[in-house]
């Protein structure tokens, strides 16, 4: 499979060094040549297959002939080795809960995927790679938890001093091996240009690359949720809704090409916080990117999508198409703490703030009767301990996987500018 740059000023690649590289020469986000739809027997049969069956068919174009079969499969069960279980939650409303891997947060299955990738890849090079990232919480703990441990790749995390949660702290400073964190006197758009600056700096010699969604071994697995919730679903009769709580729109567009490889998805409905650039985008036309403000939801705190190019381009830049297949809102603080409530109330459920925005995203929607609504449930309430606690009546009960790495000892280096961080890099 060849990829292609979403800037077009880039000869196309192939998977490999669209994983090696993150990022296009000419700064474009790299997009998949074609997109061959599955047999519509496997569709109809979907519930003969294992979830590793499932992820094989699913994934195994967009990585041709670059990966054997057998290392696929077996990369395969590495990543998903987990359950992601569909709990209703009322006569046509049901949670994906995709927070049952490692570090209890989605991103698990693109971070191990994308790991496992890219120590293949460079299994004969003698020079190792860095992947450098910069998170506002959950990514560093995914992206430490899924590269720990993987041969001639070294991870350089950089994370706000102090804006992270103690647990999202433990997640990525505790690992140690090839995982170093880096904690920057700042905010994440500082850690953010830090990185961007490095990927620029023609005296870093390393081979640096990007560990966020814009690379497509993070970004594709994602599929796989969509079609194991069709696989759970698929007996109900019913037209699958799915909303998706959504930041950088990396986990949606995912959504839209399964259902381009011809699962069938009735409507997406990309439910966000008030960074609400493209429920904006879709009522009027124009992308206006704004500097992100802080939420209770904070891993969507987003101003500027960097997934979004890519929805565009499966629509073909045609926002007629794009608005019938795909709606887009946005919800305030008050309004999700409220929904927590509600859900609560009526079934007992205990939402975290990102998936009770999904949920609010299913309401305004309006699901009619011969409609199912799946919301995706993308971190685990203990990761919002906070928020969650002061909202509703619960103690939330710590996870093995989180009590494992709150009394670990945090090791992190400090970086006041981006001299330290070349400085780091160029040792
Ligand atoms: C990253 C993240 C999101 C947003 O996903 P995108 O693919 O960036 O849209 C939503 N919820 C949680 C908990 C996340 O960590």
């Amino acid at each position: 499979m060849n990829y292609f740059s979403l800037h077009h000023k880039s000869p196309t690649t192939t998977f490999k060094n669209a994983v090696v590289n993150g990022i296009a020469p000419d700064r474009g986000l790299y997009f998949p040549e074609n997109i061959t739809p599955l047999s519509k027997h496997f569709i109809d049969h979907i519930s003969d297959y294992t979830n590793h069956e499932i992820a094989f068919e699913v994934i195994k174009q967009f990585v041709g002939d670059e990966i054997p079969a057998e290392k696929l499969k077996e990369i395969i069960a590495k990543t998903v080795s987990f359950d992601f279980p569909l709990v209703k939650i009322d006569e046509n409303t049901a949670s994906l809960e995709l927070f049952h891997g490692p570090t209890m947060a989605f991103k698990d299955v693109g971070a191990k995927f994308m790991a496992q990738c890219l120590e293949y890849f460079n299994k004969d090079n003698k020079d190792e790679v860095t992947v450098l990232v910069a998170t506002s919480g959950d990514t560093g703990g995914a992206v430490a938890n899924g590269f720990l441990g993987a041969k001639g790749v070294n991870v350089v995390i950089l994370y706000p001093s102090g804006k992270v949660s103690d647990i999202q702290e433990k997640q990525l400073t505790t690992l140690g091996q090839n995982i170093k964190a880096l904690e920057v006197d700042g905010v994440f758009d500082d850690c953010q240009e830090m990185v961007k600056t490095a990927f620029l700096d023609e005296e870093i010699t390393k081979t640096l690359t990007s560990a966020n969604s814009i690379n497509v071994a993070r970004w594709l697995p994602q599929m796989f949720y969509f079609f194991f919730a069709y696989k759970a679903l698929h007996k109900t009769q019913k037209e699958l809704v799915f909303s998706v709580p959504s930041g950088n729109f990396g986990n949606i567009c995912a959504g839209i090409i399964a259902q381009k490889l011809g699962l069938p998805i009735k409507h997406f409905v990309a439910s966000t916080n008030i960074n609400d650039t493209v429920p904006n985008y879709l009522v009027d036309g124009i992308y206006n990117p704004k500097p992100s403000k802080a939420t209770i939801s904070n891993a969507m705190d987003v101003g500027n999508p960097s997934n979004f190019i890519r929805i565009l381009e499966l629509f073909n830049n045609d926002i007629e198409a794009l608005r019938s297949a795909f709606s887009s809102y946005s919800f305030t603080d008050d309004a999700t703490r409220n929904t927590m409530k509600e859900i609560y109330t009526t079934s007992g459920y205990v939402a975290d703030p990102h998936g009770a925005v999904g949920y609010l995203g299913l309401k305004k929607y309006g699901l009619n009767e011969n409609e199912f609504g799946v919301f995706l449930e993308t971190a685990h309430p203990v990761k919002f301990l906070d928020v969650v606690e002061e909202t509703l009546p619960v103690c939330v009960e710590i996870p093995e996987q989180i009590q494992k790495v709150i009394n670990n000892k945090k090791v992190s280096l400090k970086a006041a500018s981006y001299q330290d961080l070349k400085d780091f890099l160029m040792k």
